[in-house]
């Protein structure tokens, strides 16, 4: 009987909804310029008004996906030739369902994929954190228009839980556009007392790497690292 339960549960995984499957490199954090698998899953709880992905979002209007099953996203993954690096990005892959993100996961991690994934930090799957090697993690300041109160206040309790994996495998990016993101950035990194990487991202439409530079407190945290969205400039999905 317990062979059959477990039968049931494996095949009843749920479908994923999937915007887009692709090969690029990555363009972003510490990790920029590894060649790399990118799924971008569909749907995000949060509400940026600068997100550069409306066509991942339920709420813009604009938003498509296909559904996929666990093994149909696996094979479009391992299709790609001569690569072991794959990042799942949104929209939000932390609102998959539980039962079949640990199953791409493991799938994935049996074919002896390295995985990444790029999340806002506001959700979490727990059987998600010792299955992933490295986890970007991407707060947002008051220019994303996306909570109703302080940013800081509403995001730091979620984050907490994240900062329990260790330093290597993880990194803080704040996309900033002014000001104000800095000092919801700095905010956020002196409530949880952080160590270890931090990354800013100067905003695709109206951020300035100049700006960024010249404001960010670097006496506080000397080792930030200062990183644009450089697959966009190499003109790369
Ligand atoms: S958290 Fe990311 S995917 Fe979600 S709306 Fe904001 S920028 Fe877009």
């Amino acid at each position: 009987m317990a062979g059959w339960g477990t039968l049931i549960a494996v095949s009843a995984a749920p479908p994923l909804r999937i915007h887009e499957i692709f090969l690029s490199v990555q363009g972003e954090g510490i990790h920029a310029g590894e060649r790399t698998v990118f799924v971008r899953f569909y749907g995000c709880p949060l509400r940026c008004v600068w997100c550069d992905q409306p066509e991942a979002l339920a709420h813009t209007g604009v938003g498509r996906f296909t559904s996929l099953s666990v093994e149909e996203v696996k094979d479009r993954i391992l299709a790609f030739p001569a690569v072991r690096r794959v990042c799942l990005t949104g929209g939000e892959p932390m609102i998959v369902h539980k039962d079949a993100l640990v199953r791409l996961l493991d799938g994935l991690r049996a074919a002896g994929y390295w995985i990444s994934v790029e999340t806002s930090g506001a959700r979490l799957v727990e059987e998600a954190l010792e299955r992933i090697d490295f986890w970007t993690i991407a707060p947002k300041g008051r220019s994303a228009r996306t909570f109703d109160g302080d940013p800081v206040e509403a995001q730091v309790p979620a984050l907490r839980r994240l900062l329990a994996l260790p330093e290597e495998r993880r990194q803080l990016k704040f996309v900033i556009q002014d000001g104000g993101d800095i000092e919801d950035a700095v905010g956020i990194l002196d409530a949880l007392g952080y160590r270890g990487p931090i990354v800013l991202q100067p905003e695709h439409g109206a951020g300035s790497a100049g700006a960024v530079f010249e404001a960010w407190p670097w006496a506080r945290y000397p080792d930030a690292r200062l990183i644009p969205q450089t697959h966009k400039s190499m003109g790369l999905h």
